[in-house]
């Protein structure tokens, strides 16, 4: 089945017990059982909800996966995924990762004696290097945040054969529409699914997506025993938001392409990040592991200052100054000032994020309505 129709039909079959179309809404904390030991399927529903269930195969279909796991959060999958480690095993991931995640496994996992390398992964040769014994998962995020770094899931995929680590991916900035890292070889892909997955802005949620049966199994121990689940009515609201996957990402892209194109030919724009551009440090590799560019993009002003840029986001009426991503409305950000603000200055501008850095989520409205926001804003600053 192409991504599509997957899109549209993995998973959801109609209900039994009424033919309704589009998978109830399960909402109950427990099932009656016939006799002790004796039901059909469900006991508990933290071990288990119908409606998460459809939700599950339908996000395992669309990364052409054969498990899906659902969590209360992004980053509840990912605690998941690191609770499969033990005190001594080693990490490797990027320094340029999502906060929340450098957060976790600096403030709350390092502590447990599990140790994280932060490198640079666009290049993975550092990556060899830092390999021993101990080196237990390399965890892997690319198109990156904010920069749009592209990291080679493959070569990370074959250098974990090598050496017999797992390889997991946040694959949240590309959706599964733009990029599969398990036909690529990955051990496990994340989703926000709060972001493109939902799609709509009103739900928060997690998934994991993996082939491995026994893999499946101690994820799924760890989800059923430390309890990060989804509720049933954000499932469905999922559920919803992935029929139009494919749909909306069509149109990310090609608004993306647009705004990225304007910017880039803007006088007061200094430079533009987005993986789509032929000069694009690692353009090719972008174009070998994702099917289009996306709609995430972020650039600098020319009069590089913070004033300057908060100029510009106060200025700006159709995108909505917020964090957060992915959802059919247009949003603006400012690294260094918001998601990106506990970093030391120094440390900051040492990793390419400068003071003017904008990160825009490009949306599914129309790319004129968008591009004149952007002018409007632009002749604001300076
Ligand atoms: C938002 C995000 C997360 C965390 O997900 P939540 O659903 O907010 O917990 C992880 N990785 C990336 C790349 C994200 O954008």
């Amino acid at each position: 089945m192409k991504f599509g129709t997957k899109a549209i039909h993995a998973g959801v079959e109609p209900d039994p017990s009424t033919g309704a179309i589009m998978t109830p809404i399960f909402q109950t904390s427990t099932y009656v059982q016939e006799s002790p030991a004796k039901n059909k399927g469900y006991g508990y529903a933290r071990g288990a909800n119908p409606t998460r269930n459809a939700l599950q195969k339908s996000i395992a279909a669309l990364e052409n996966g054969k498990f899906g796991l659902c969590f209360s959060s992004g980053m509840g999958a990912t605690d998941a995924v690191i609770k499969l480690l033990k005190p001594g095993d080693e990490v490797i991931t990027s320094n340029d990762l999502y906060g929340g995640s450098y957060r976790m496994f600096t403030k709350i996992f390092q502590k447990y004696g599990i140790k994280f390398h932060f490198i640079d992964l666009t290049n993975i040769e550092n990556a060899k290097a830092l390999i021993n014994a101990n080196t237990k998962l390399l965890w892997v995020e690319t198109p990156s945040n904010p920069l749009m770094s592209i990291i080679d899931i493959k070569a990370c995929c074959d250098l974990g054969k090598k050496h017999n680590f797992l390889v997991a991916v946040d694959n949240t900035f590309a959706s599964p529409y733009l990029q599969n890292p398990l036909d690529l070889g990955a051990d496990i892909v994340m989703h926000s699914v709060t972001k493109y997955l939902g799609g709509h802005s009103d739900v928060v949620m997690g998934a994991l997506v993996v082939n491995d049966e026994k893999l499946r199994d101690e994820l799924y121990f760890i989800l059923n025993s430390c309890g990060a689940v989804p509720g049933p009515q954000d499932s469905f609201l999922v559920l919803r938001g992935v029929k139009t996957l494919h749909l909306r990402l069509e149109r990310h892209c090609f608004n993306g392409r647009k705004v990225a194109e304007y910017l880039r030919n803007h006088p007061k724009v200094g430079k533009v990040y987005w993986p789509g551009f032929p000069d694009h440090p690692n353009h090719e590799i972008a174009k070998k592991q994702m099917r289009d560019f996306g709609g995430m993009l972020s650039f600098t002003l020319k009069n590089d200052s913070v004033e300057n840029a908060i100029t510009l986001m106060e200025s700006v009426e159709l995108f909505s100054l917020a964090e957060s991503l992915g959802g059919v409305e247009s949003l603006i950000n400012h690294p260094a000032s918001m998601t990106h603000a506990s970093i030391p200055r120094e440390e900051r501008i040492k990793n390419g994020l400068s003071d003017s850095l904008i990160r825009l989520s490009v949306g599914v409205e129309d790319y004129e309505d968008l591009l004149a926001d952007l002018a409007q804003a632009l002749d604001k600053s300076k």
